[in-house]
């Protein structure tokens, strides 16, 4: 998937969350919104969502050249494997760095739209299904944090609190110091670290 369909599915998620418009809709089951959301015809139909992703050169650079790079993803680990020890170096990496590696990237992505509805605290908001996971941010880079997410979609943070682990919030905070990104928007959520720690569902 893209970054402009995968960008447009997650708009439209987050603006029809636990509707039938929701691509990952979580009423549906663990399944359909782990893994099963993406063989349904709904979630290839984009258009209508985030049309801005169109504007923006990187974001269609990708989307033109989408599958060479993939198959570059599985080609490179394969050379690299080959050239260290022959045949079996080359499969042993393909299987590992490619195809491996694609398996546990798409998997531990999929745990925020399945995982992060389903099980977990919701401190900040239970208007919605999505929850609070520090053992799915382990695996995502800091996105477990979801209920705060869905909550306050603008903030550059998923995990509000300092010890929160967030890699991609102190990753942006550091190129904004560098003068590498800019307009970050933090939300003052006046929730309190009691009821953040002791309020779950
Ligand atoms: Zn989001
Ligand atoms: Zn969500």
């Amino acid at each position: 998937m893209t970054l402009r369909q995968w960008g447009a599915n997650h708009a439209r998620h987050h603006a029809r969350v636990d509707q039938e418009e929701d691509p990952y809709n979580a009423t549906r089951g663990f399944w359909h919104s782990h893994c099963g959301w993406l063989f349904t015809k709904r979630a290839h139909r984009i258009e209508r969502y985030a049309p801005g992703l169109r504007e923006d050169t990187v974001v269609m650079w990708q989307h033109r050249w989408y599958v060479p790079l993939l198959l570059s993803g599985l080609a490179l680990p394969f050379l690299v494997g080959y050239a260290y020890n022959g045949w079996s170096g080359g499969v042993g990496c393909f299987m590992l760095a490619g195809v491996g590696r694609i398996f546990l990237v798409l998997n531990s992505t999929f745990c925020i739209n399945s995982v992060c509805h389903l099980w977990g605290s919701q401190p900040y908001s239970q208007s919605n299904s999505s929850r609070d996971s520090w053992w799915v941010s382990l695996i995502t880079l800091g996105e477990g944090y979801h209920n705060y997410h869905h909550t306050f979609p603008r903030d550059y943070r998923n995990g509000l609190q300092w010890y929160n682990f967030d890699p991609s919030k102190w990753l942006i905070y550091v190129l904004s110091k560098l003068g590498l990104a800019e307009g970050l928007v933090r939300c003052n959520s006046g929730v309190s670290s009691f009821r953040r720690l002791f309020l779950t569902t």
